[in-house]
């Protein structure tokens, strides 16, 4: 494969030997790559920032063909989404979107599309109030969730096709909405209830644009069941299996304040 070049959004990194890190780099051309930055914690290396998690960068790789571990030969910071790195908030939100990324995308497949909406979530994540954070969070990891293959349908009833009702049972299995009548014929799904004001919103989310999502006003209940629907699908579906760990340390920090 030899040199190859790509802009790219650092996801994790760790550290690797004395002085390097190895970190996971979800790149643009090539998807999910697995990147040696040798040297990158020696003080005045210039590997360093470029290497932080969630850091867009314009990168230089040196692809071997054994182990599947590329060299990091260049790197220069497009983007070092620096509100969101002093904000640890929006930092732990941000780090558990790259967790559920991390945890999924297969190795040097290219993904141009959730890589393109990964990195306007971010671009996004950098300047909304704060208290649209948590609203836009969920919002994207459902835009990840189905860009990862597990679209949830939350239009109309998959059993009669019937698109209103104010009593919706939501199947985590098979990410399928029905109306009461007809989720008592599947007994044995995993249902969780919605009423219709839940259900509009996270149809909003599947698809909405950050105009929109702005706009969307949702009420504690309401962000609390839509928070539970997504991340119960999201645990039925994808890894992780258990709850994300960015957003474990962000309530531990919250609580702390408290
Ligand atoms: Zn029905």
């Amino acid at each position: 494969m030899g040199i190859i070049k790509s802009g790219g959004i650092v996801i994790d990194a760790k550290e690797s030997g004395e002085t390097s890190k190895l970190a996971e780099i979800f790149t643009e051309q090539f998807g999910l790559m697995k990147v040696l930055a040798k040297g990158a914690r020696r003080p005045e290396s210039r590997f360093g920032a470029a290497t932080e998690p969630l850091t867009l960068i314009q990168g230089v790789y040196y692809v071997k063909e054994d182990n599947g571990i590329a060299n990091l030969s260049a790197a220069d910071i497009v983007s070092p989404f620096q509100h969101t790195h002093d904000d640890i908030n929006k930092y732990s939100y941000g780090s558990a979107w790259a967790e559920i990324l991390v945890s999924n995308l297969p190795y040097s497949e290219p993904q141009k599309r959730l890589y393109s909406v990964f990195h306007q979530a971010l671009k996004d994540l950098e300047d909304i109030p704060d208290e649209q954070v948590e609203k836009f969070f969920w919002a994207y990891a459902l835009k990840f969730i189905a860009l990862l293959g597990y679209r949830p349908e939350f239009m109309i009833c998959s059993g009669c096709s019937v698109g209103k009702s104010d009593d919706w049972m939501f199947s985590v299995e098979n990410g399928r909405l029905y109306c009461k009548q007809c989720s008592q014929s599947l007994r044995d799904s995993l249902f969780m209830r919605l009423d219709s004001g839940e259900t509009r919103i996270l149809s909003v989310f599947s698809t909405a644009d950050r105009t929109v999502l702005e706009r969307i006003t949702i009420d504690e209940k309401q962000m609390k069941t839509v928070r539970d629907v997504i991340e119960g699908f999201r645990r039925y579906h994808i890894q992780p299996e258990g709850e994300l760990k960015s957003l474990q340390f962000r309530e531990k920090i919250n609580k702390k304040n408290d």
